[in-house]
């Protein structure tokens, strides 16, 4: 089996109901692109059958479609991590199983890849999300520019095309709590950008609680900077200075004025604030210091149950 041109990499967590027409809109547009293809499907541990979808797709056209099956929900990035570990393409293309990404702007992609860059993101035209998300994530993307010093416009679209070469890096990291588009960024020598259409969710629901979205956001801070941790050291040196000018005010009063009891709920208040710093000051490190726990334990990122894929004799 010759190497395809194209790999397309699609997690699906739970997207029974998009997967039909997803697969056959991404087939026709592969199709249409006159390149060899493949597609692999990562099963994301979903319990409402999506794999049995998967799994016919599979039969139906074997050399081209192949399928990893999780054994429990490991997050978007380590499906697409997986993925990535069994591509096999010149270039692989990363695509949402909801069809907000629509498959006809593949080619738009591919056309910027054949001109010699490496990493091609893609910047949603009209974005079809509700309203917070939309802001929540043009206010991260600001943070993380700032902070990480990784230049994207449009962080969250995962519809993104790597050439193997960054494909092959991103692997070998091997990390666990990542974000793909930011180590595509990292690795990328000739990086571009192509604004795209989006469209509002195909069925179902998003697979993002305000949690786990949360989560993915500190992913990507601490695992692309240390920026927050030297921004709190400052505010620490901040405090310390008031507070010292404080003690001198304090301390005047007391030996000119005499004792005084008065501005004690101000004290309160001032008090209050500064173990609310204190305690986000240790929350802090403990994303960065539960990250390396994770890390150096080296238990696997996820456990495959199954390939569906046709080996070469
Ligand atoms: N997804 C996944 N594992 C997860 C959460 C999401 O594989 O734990 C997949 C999901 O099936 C979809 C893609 O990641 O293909 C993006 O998820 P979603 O559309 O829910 O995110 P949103 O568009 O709301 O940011
Ligand atoms: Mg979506």
């Amino acid at each position: 089996m010759a190497e395809p041109r194209v790999s397309v990499v699609v997690p699906v967590f739970n997207e029974r109901q998009n997967l039909p027409k997803l697969h056959e809109r991404l087939s026709a547009a592969l199709e249409a692109t006159g390149r060899s293809w493949e597609i692999v499907y990562t099963d994301d541990g979903s319990k409402d059958g999506s794999i049995d979808l998967l799994k016919d797709f599979h039969a139906a056209d074997p050399g081209r479609v192949r399928v990893i099956e999780f054994e429990r929900n490991a997050g978007q990035h380590m499906a697409i991590m997986a993925a990535f570990e069994r591509a096999r393409g010149e270039v692989v293309v990363t695509i949402d199983a909801d069809l907000q990404n629509p498959p006809e702007e593949i080619g738009k992609l591919l056309a910027l890849a054949d001109k010699g860059h490496d990493v091609v993101g893609s910047i949603r035209k009209d974005r079809q999300d509700v309203g917070w998300r939309v802001w929540a994530s043009r206010a991260m993307n600001w943070v993380r520019e700032r902070i990480t010093g990784i230049r994207m416009t449009d962080q969250g679209c995962m519809l993104r095309a790597y050439h193997k070469t960054v494909v092959r890096q991103i692997v070998a990291t091997g990390e666990q709590s990542t974000f793909i588009p930011a180590l595509g960024q990292a690795f990328a020598a000739n990086p571009a950008e192509v604004e795209v259409e989006h469209a509002a969710r195909h069925a179902g629901e998003s697979k993002y609680s305000l949690y786990k979205l949360a989560r993915l956001n500190f992913d990507l801070m601490t695992g692309f900077s240390t920026v927050p941790l030297q921004v709190f050291t400052i505010v620490g040196m901040l405090v310390t200075a008031g507070s010292l000018g404080l003690v001198g005010v304090i301390l005047l009063r007391r030996i000119f004025i005499g004792s005084e009891a008065g501005g004690v709920f101000t004290l309160f208040a001032i008090l209050y604030f500064l173990v609310g710093v204190m305690i986000m000051g240790i929350g802090l490190l403990g994303e960065y210091v539960g990250r390396i726990y994770q890390e150096v334990r080296k238990r696997p990122r996820f456990q495959i149950r199954n390939v569906y894929e046709k080996v070469d004799p």
